[in-house]
């Protein structure tokens, strides 16, 4: 058993002062709050690890590089798919790496990666059909965070359309072809979850939906909604339905159901998904000029909320957090939109990602703890809960992964110099 002592950590409902926490084979057996130094001291204040709900780890690669000539989503998505065409399995695992450990540099313990890229580039399969798969897993180990593998599932161009180019990467053929497929997924890691995913109404046709979500089982099952309006307005010329209307007529809106962004909602598409989880990617959100989502009138409605890093513009989940609030505010003209415990819940929401043990400081859970320093130019003079308002990524200086240190005074203990591999991997991508 290891004992640490925290000068302040957040349980719960707040932030309590002299906290001990007791961990044994990577779960947290005891928590007192009151105690005399002991053990392991941790300065600052500990906070649960962050979850990230959504994310495309090959994005990063495009961080800084689809600004210069303006551009809109739809040209974002070009340049997306030019990266999507050059990857390998080697260098995405390289890739992935870097970028999980500056995931974790930034506070992260967990990842759900929404991942669709499966096939060869010119077509054929991979002797493995997992190759990329695995190659993700090997990345999240390295980096020593949790992993939800959301296997994608991505049969269509557009609304019927077929895919085209380095579409055909992501391609399975048939939602029984990928339901057989992601039936021989086997992940080499015990921090590995197996997720399915719709990759959205624009790529899913929807007499495929139902297969889909049969194939899922009880898996995970995460789906972008409704990103964009021009994906409503096509799926209503087609369907008759908004996308959350044809994904519940498809049985697909369930407890373990995500759906991602959620940003342009009708009432009744609240309604539709009440049992269900909306991550929220505020930062790709505001940098794809998607929108602002409804996300005070969905926590109304009893939706749960979680936070994704999606498109990997910033890694920073104090930015997420505090952007949730923020877009709200600025589209409601009001503060105070979600208290600083709702907002760490929606930013530790793992239970979205298949992890239920993870994302609250108590006894049973699992020890999954960020250090952030409150002494930073920052932090300094912030009180408590208001931290949430004021450190970012920068100020995490140590975190911990089912009792394994991964960050220790901010250096990523197993890459290093992650910023290095970082611009190895994203350079060799551009030649
Ligand atoms: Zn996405």
């Amino acid at each position: 058993m290891s004992a640490y002592w925290c000068e302040r950590a957040w349980l719960g409902d707040g932030v309590a002062s002299g906290v001990r926490i007791d961990v044994a084979e990577g779960v947290i057996t005891s928590v007192t709050a009151g105690e005399k130094p002991g053990g392991t001291v941790l300065s600052g204040m500990v906070v649960p690890g962050f979850a990230n709900v959504h994310s495309h780890a090959f994005h990063r690669a495009l961080r800084g590089r689809t600004h210069d000539d303006r551009g809109d989503f739809w040209s974002w998505r070009e340049r997306m798919y030019a990266v999507a065409g050059r990857l390998e399995p080697d260098s995405y695992y390289r890739l992935a790496r870097a970028v999980y450990a500056e995931m974790a540099l930034a506070g992260y313990t967990g990842v759900a990666e929404f991942h669709y890229l499966h096939h060869p580039a010119g077509g054929g399969r991979y002797a493995d059909p997992h190759e990329f798969s695995h190659a993700l897993v090997a990345a999240a180990a390295d980096a020593g965070i949790r992993l939800t593998l959301l296997d994608v599932c991505y049969l269509a161009g557009g609304v019927d359309q077929p895919t085209t180019g380095v579409q055909r990467r992501f391609d399975d053929g048939s939602a029984e072809a990928w339901a057989q497929r992601i039936e021989s997924f086997f992940p080499a890691s015990e921090l590995v979850v197996p997720g399915a995913a719709i990759h959205s109404v624009r790529a899913v046709p929807a007499d495929q939906l139902p297969a889909v979500v049969l194939g899922a089982g009880t898996r995970p099952l995460h789906v972008h909604v409704s990103e964009q309006p021009r994906e409503n307005e096509e799926c209503l010329a087609r369907y008759g339905r908004t996308p959350t209307g044809l994904l519940a007529a498809a049985g697909a809106l369930t407890p373990r159901t995500v759906a991602v962004h959620a940003t342009h909602l009708t009432a009744a598409d609240i309604a539709d998904l009440t049992r269900c989880w909306v991550c929220l990617c505020p930062s790709t959100e505001a940098d794809l000029g998607d929108g602002i989502g409804p996300a005070r009138r969905l926590a109304d409605a009893g939706i749960r909320l979680a936070l994704g890093s999606d498109g990997q513009s910033v890694i920073d989940p104090w930015f997420e957090v505090r952007a949730l609030e923020l877009h709200e505010r600025l589209a409601s003209g009001a503060r105070g939109r979600f208290s600083p415990p709702q907002l760490l819940a929606a930013a530790t929401a793992h239970a979205a990602s298949g992890w239920p043990e993870v994302g609250v400081i108590a006894p049973g859970r699992a020890a999954d703890l960020v250090r952030v320093d409150t002494a930073s130019v920052r932090t300094a003079g912030t009180h408590e809960a208001g931290i949430l308002y004021a450190a970012t990524a920068s100020d995490v200086t140590d975190v911990m992964v089912a009792g394994r240190w991964i960050v220790r005074d901010r250096t990523h203990l197993g890459i290093g110099d992650v910023s290095a591999a970082l611009d190895t991997e994203i350079g060799a991508l551009w030649r």
